[in-house]
């Protein structure tokens, strides 16, 4: 899966938020380059598209997937909006 071509997919239908802090996906070529993440996860019968943001990405780095999970509420208040 082409990143950008997702990226741009999904600001079209102007539906894209982040997965983790419910963030508004920006213009398409603002994602591109603040560094928005495109996620496919395999479910049971659907495979689902997620988006993480720069900001959600770089947390993620730092505390891994639990630990984001873990602090989220706290983290939320955190991210500048
Ligand atoms: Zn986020």
């Amino acid at each position: 899966m082409d990143v950008h071509d997702a990226l741009r997919a999904i600001c079209s239908t102007n539906e894209g938020y982040c997965w983790y802090c419910d963030r508004k996906l920006p213009a398409a070529e603002e994602a591109i380059s603040t560094g928005w993440e495109v996620k496919r996860i395999e479910g049971e019968r659907v495979a689902s598209i997620i988006l993480i943001c720069p900001g959600c990405r770089r947390l993620k780095a730092e505390l891994g997937e639990e630990g984001l999970l873990r602090n989220l509420s706290e983290l939320t208040s955190r991210i500048p909006f």
